[in-house]
């Protein structure tokens, strides 16, 4: 099971107690995630096609113990969907016409069969529900990445003041959300793993948090460790450069002057670094009798460089 199904199965096994909160959950998956049509009889049929069980059997809890309705639901097998079982709850006749989907937030349908809601704050009570607005939307229309392939979660919808509601509901909770466009779709999607660990505390995903945060720490380990291996990698890389250059300029200056031109300091610094190539210069110096430090090493390589260079310039090649 994908990340994302695991962290709706368990937000569709939260208890939602409050009346204000049920209204504002439903509302938004009506809002993001259902078809509407008027009927002949002019009343508002509603279809809502999930792909998840567990929604569908929360849609029709809630809306029994709201409402007292009974709303009809359908299994169908999809070829569409690689032939996945597709659930629809169909809200229809009575239902739609009566107070329960004003209660929703519905004010009727515009051209083109598309609902128009009011907006949540209007049928919100409060923070409470605002959290469950974000859950019904991430129900309805939501999806995010496992943790360990990467920080993504998105909201998707086809009516711009929605994706707006709920980039605004997301950002009343602190977290940093954007929008793009993507063919008929708007999508709200957070990037930064805060915000998802966040994102997931105020919907009640409390498992898949601590699923979540696992990993996360897991992966800030792992990054810690290859930063520490980035960073001697490069070290070394460059005592190895820098060595490889050293005994370049000594071999020159012996070919082209010999070592017995040298003064017994710089000779004997010159011996060492040929027959240690992978030593550092501390090391160096503490093969040098009598022995020196790291600064004094790097004033005598200094000096042979200084040699070899102007040997270079006698000699262009
Ligand atoms: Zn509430």
């Amino acid at each position: 099971m994908s990340f994302s199904s695991q962290v709706k199965n368990e937000l569709c096994r939260i208890a939602n107690d409050d009346k204000c909160c049920t209204l504002c959950e439903i509302s938004a998956v009506l809002r993001l995630g259902a078809i509407f049509r008027t009927e002949k009889n002019g009343y508002v049929s509603t279809r809502i096609i999930t792909e998840n069980a567990a929604l569908a059997r929360r849609i029709i809890t809630d809306a029994v113990r709201l409402f007292d309705f009974h709303p009809s639901i359908a299994v169908e097998k999809r070829k569409k969907l690689k032939g996945h079982t597709v659930y629809i709850a169909e809200l229809i006749g009575a239902f739609a016409t009566s107070v329960a989907l004003g209660d929703m937030g519905f004010i009727g349908i515009e051209d083109n069969e598309k609902p128009v809601f009011s907006n949540i704050d209007q049928i919100a009570g409060g923070e409470c529900c605002m959290k469950s607005y974000l859950r019904g939307a991430f129900l309805a229309a939501g999806s995010l990445s496992a943790p360990d392939k990467g920080y993504h979660l998105e909201i998707t919808a086809q009516n711009p003041k929605e994706i707006e509601r709920i980039k605004k509901a997301m950002e009343s909770f602190g977290i940093k959300a954007k929008i793009t466009e993507r063919k008929n779709h708007r999508v709200c999607y957070v990037k930064e793993a805060e915000g998802i660990s966040d994102f997931l505390n105020l919907t009640g995903a409390h498992k898949s948090l601590l699923e979540f945060e696992n990993v996360r720490v897991l992966k800030n380990v792992r990054n810690n460790i290859n930063r520490v291996v980035n960073f001697e990698t490069a070290n070394l890389n460059k005592t190895v450069n820098a060595s490889l250059t050293q005994r370049m300029d000594i071999r020159l200056i012996e070919k082209k002057r010999g070592m017995s031109g040298l003064s017994d300091d710089l000779r004997q610094m010159a011996e060492i670094r040929i027959e240690n190539p992978e030593a550092s210069l501390s090391e160096l110096g503490m093969l040098m009798n009598p022995p020196l430090g790291k600064s004094g090493v790097s004033h005598r390589l200094g000096k042979l460089h200084k040699i070899a260079e102007r040997i270079k310039d006698r000699n262009p090649e």
